[in-house]
């Protein structure tokens, strides 16, 4: 899984410069009013819609590069309330049928820029292949922090690597 470690709230002139921009296309409507535009019923829908869509493609890209194609592997955006407290993440697998599913927090729960979030989800995505590519080695209670921090610090070297 992958731990919350900051929190990144919106600048208050973001919000203004949406809203007002927003506002003079006509746009906003009573129930955005007062509330940030983001949270407004088809931003967020399509911000979500999106993310979906990166998500898999990240997926597919990373699932190859750390040649894990044998595995049947989907991704999904789940909201908070399914994900262990602090967390961004998870993976379930099955080493008999080769099948995992990843879980990534969703849109409608994270309150950065779209291309933070975007980010953040990719390396939430790379986070749990790592730990699917580990999952042959044994594993115990006192493995598991060990286990967390090199997946992080692998998953940051592969990210770090694929934007040069
Ligand atoms: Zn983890």
């Amino acid at each position: 899984m992958v731990f919350r470690n900051f929190t990144v709230k919106w600048r208050p002139e973001i919000i203004t410069f949406v809203f007002v921009s927003l506002s003079v296309l006509g746009f906003a409507t009573e129930h955005t009013a007062g509330v940030p535009p983001q949270q407004g019923f088809h931003a967020a829908d399509d911000r979500e819609a999106r993310a979906q869509v990166f998500v898999k493609a990240k997926l597919q890209f990373w699932q190859q590069r750390l040649n894990l194609q044998k595995w049947e592997i989907n991704v999904q955006l789940v909201r908070n309330t399914s994900l262990k407290p602090k967390t961004l993440g998870n993976i379930h697998w099955d080493a008999e049928t080769m099948r995992a599913t990843i879980d990534v927090q969703s849109s409608y729960d994270y309150n950065l820029p779209f291309q933070q979030m975007l980010d953040d989800m990719e390396f939430t995505v790379v986070h749990e292949l790592v730990h699917l590519q580990l999952s042959s080695l044994p594993r115990s209670e006192a493995s598991r922090s060990a286990e967390e921090h090199a997946v992080n610090e692998i998953t940051q070297a592969l990210l770090n690597l694929a934007k040069r």
